[in-house]
């Protein structure tokens, strides 16, 4: 690119490192002709399939959707915003390893729903409640036996 500073044409980098968790890379670059030194950011452009909702209508997917979603589920919980927007690149990047064009609303709910599990119980005891089908409503509550029951038997461990 041209120096932003006096519109050269020739800039060298001088540093390049990966950072995002390796999702980007800055560039430190200086203008051979000005001297000044400015920053760019590379990430990958990278099409998202689009959603199919279970009435059928399609969605382009929507990652502030997706983040205030799992913001939600976690507030006042102890989870970074780091440990969350690991959790977004990690469901993103199995949507795009699907290689599909469209996906079920249904895969990617499931996809949240494995993440806030290893992130925090309680977030993901909130979001499947919100997002599951009441038909699915006797096996979300074995599950949340299950976890009470894993907490009690932890509780029990730290006596
Ligand atoms: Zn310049």
């Amino acid at each position: 690119m041209h120096c932003p500073f006096c519109g050269a044409v020739d800039t060298k980098v001088i540093d390049s490192r990966l950072v995002s968790g390796g999702h980007q890379i800055r560039r430190r670059r200086e203008c051979t002709a000005c001297h000044e030194r400015y920053t760019t950011f590379e990430s990958a452009e990278l099409v998202m399939p689009r959603l199919i909702k279970r009435d059928g209508s399609r969605d382009p997917f929507n990652e502030d959707k997706m983040r205030n979603g799992l913001v939600r589920a976690l507030e006042k919980r102890p989870v970074s915003t780091e440990q969350v927007e690991q959790a977004i690149n990690y469901v993103k990047s199995q949507l795009r390893a699907t290689g599909e064009r469209e996906v079920s609303s249904e895969l990617l709910g499931n996809l949240i729903m494995e993440q806030l599990k290893e992130l925090d119980k309680v977030a993901y005891v909130r979001f499947a409640s919100v997002y599951r089908s009441f038909e699915d409503i006797r096996e979300f509550g074995e599950e949340i036996a299950r976890l009470s029951d894993e907490k009690n038997q932890n509780a029990e461990g730290n006596d």
